[in-house]
């Protein structure tokens, strides 16, 4: 079996507690030699700055472009609200998708069928969702320059954001989307506002181009703000949607609600394949952040962190087989009626992070 490694940053407040869980997961799944994970770990964060007064170093920062796959727990909290702000908690974020070149974020939404009623909608619109938003992560009017505020001396200012994308931009998160739909469903939707956007125009010719690449594959374009409505409103027509940064931005928040809690939410984000070895440079980590109200009381939900491990042997690895077994961990976790205080419902138990994780585990092994 291959050896794969995996750089682990914990991060600040819950990331370290969740982290921990993963921890057991991986020397369970090496222990039973159905992975051979070299683990190594490092600071980001608020933890980092503590100690080295940046929020992550460029050793570690080096560790994490070399590994196989990252697992990045989550970082930030009150406590380092008055740092400098490059020596932020979420400027080791920023440093490592923007070293990494991770340009492809996957934002999965699965409602378990056990917390269908937690969403904000009916129980038969969710249940057996899973649909897959693919947004592309390193372009688009988050960086397009110009981008300022300049005074019009009257009294007015005027603010200019810039959209900007070039072919081979659409055209390598596309790809992304065609082959992810390739191991699921068949099917994309391409959302832009080429109807009043340039940027969507051109977004819509070369997803167009790709997808003849991807005969197999269905290829439906939708206009964003229909995206929003139609996830609101029937949610399973989709399987996997690209979008651009700020759509996604937005449309993927939006498909995540759908799934209830954001202690459930798990991502990835992927570049480049590597023109020699054909691996993608990857990090994944849950969709929330170091949750500083609950820190430290041992009652964090690990299950967005541990899905996140679920999508990194699946995206990173190849190994579906695996990867679906934890996902059904989860779900029968949750049959059995187990929650954490975040999803908790009347009649259920209510566990904390470890007894969580552990139940999780005993899963696997049976
Ligand atoms: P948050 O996601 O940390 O928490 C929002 C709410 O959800 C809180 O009430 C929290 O208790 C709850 N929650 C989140 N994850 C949970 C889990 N796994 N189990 C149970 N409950 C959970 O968002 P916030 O409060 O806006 O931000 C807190 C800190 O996290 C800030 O410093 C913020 O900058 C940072 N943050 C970091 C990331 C990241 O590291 N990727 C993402 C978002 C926010």
């Amino acid at each position: 079996m291959a050896t794969h490694s995996l750089f682990l940053l914990p991060g600040d407040g819950i990331g370290t507690e969740i982290m921990v869980e993963v921890e057991k997961l991986i020397a369970w799944t090496n222990a039973e030699q159905l992975t051979d994970f070299s683990t190594d770990t490092g600071l980001a964060g608020g933890s980092a700055y503590d100690k080295h007064q940046v929020a992550i170093t460029d050793e570690d920062t080096e560790k994490a472009k070399a590994a196989d796959a990252v697992l990045f727990g989550a970082v930030g909290g009150p406590k380092w609200d008055d740092v400098p702000y490059e020596h932020r908690p979420e400027a080791a974020l920023l440093r490592l998708r923007k070293e990494m070149a991770v340009f492809a974020n996957l934002r999965p939404a699965i409602c378990y069928p056990a917390l269908a009623d937690a969403s904000s909608l009916k129980r038969e619109l969710v249940e057996g969702l899973d649909i897959l938003i693919v947004r592309e992560l390193t372009g688009g009017v988050y960086f397009g320059e110009p981008k300022t505020i300049t005074d019009l001396g009257d009294g007015q200012k005027r603010a200019i954001d810039t959209q900007v994308y070039e072919t081979y931009e659409i055209d390598r998160i596309a790809r992304v989307a065609f082959d992810l739909a390739r191991t699921r469903n068949n099917k994309v939707h391409s959302a832009d506002k080429k109807n009043v956007m340039k940027s969507g125009v051109l977004w819509d010719e070369v997803v167009k181009g790709v997808g003849k690449d991807y005969s197999d594959v269905e290829l439906h374009h939708i206009l964003a703000d229909n995206a929003a409505m139609q996830l609101v409103r029937n949610p399973k027509q989709f399987d996997v949607m690209v979008t651009d940064n700020l759509f996604g931005d937005i449309l993927s928040d939006v498909a995540a609600m759908l799934t209830g809690s954001l202690g459930m939410l798990p991502s990835a984000s992927l570049g480049a394949p590597d023109p020699v070895t054909g691996k993608r440079k990857a990090f994944y980590e849950p969709v929330h952040g170091s949750a500083p109200d609950i820190a430290g009381q041992g009652i964090a939900n690990p299950i967005a962190m541990i899905a996140s491990v679920a999508m990194a042997l699946r995206y990173s690895f190849g190994m579906i087989e695996l990867a679906t077994k934890i996902e059904n961990a989860i779900s029968a976790v949750l049959s059995d009626g187990l929650r954490t205080g975040d999803i908790a419902q009347d009649n259920r138990k209510t566990v904390g992070t470890e007894e969580m994780g552990a139940a999780i585990l005993a899963k696997l092994k049976a």
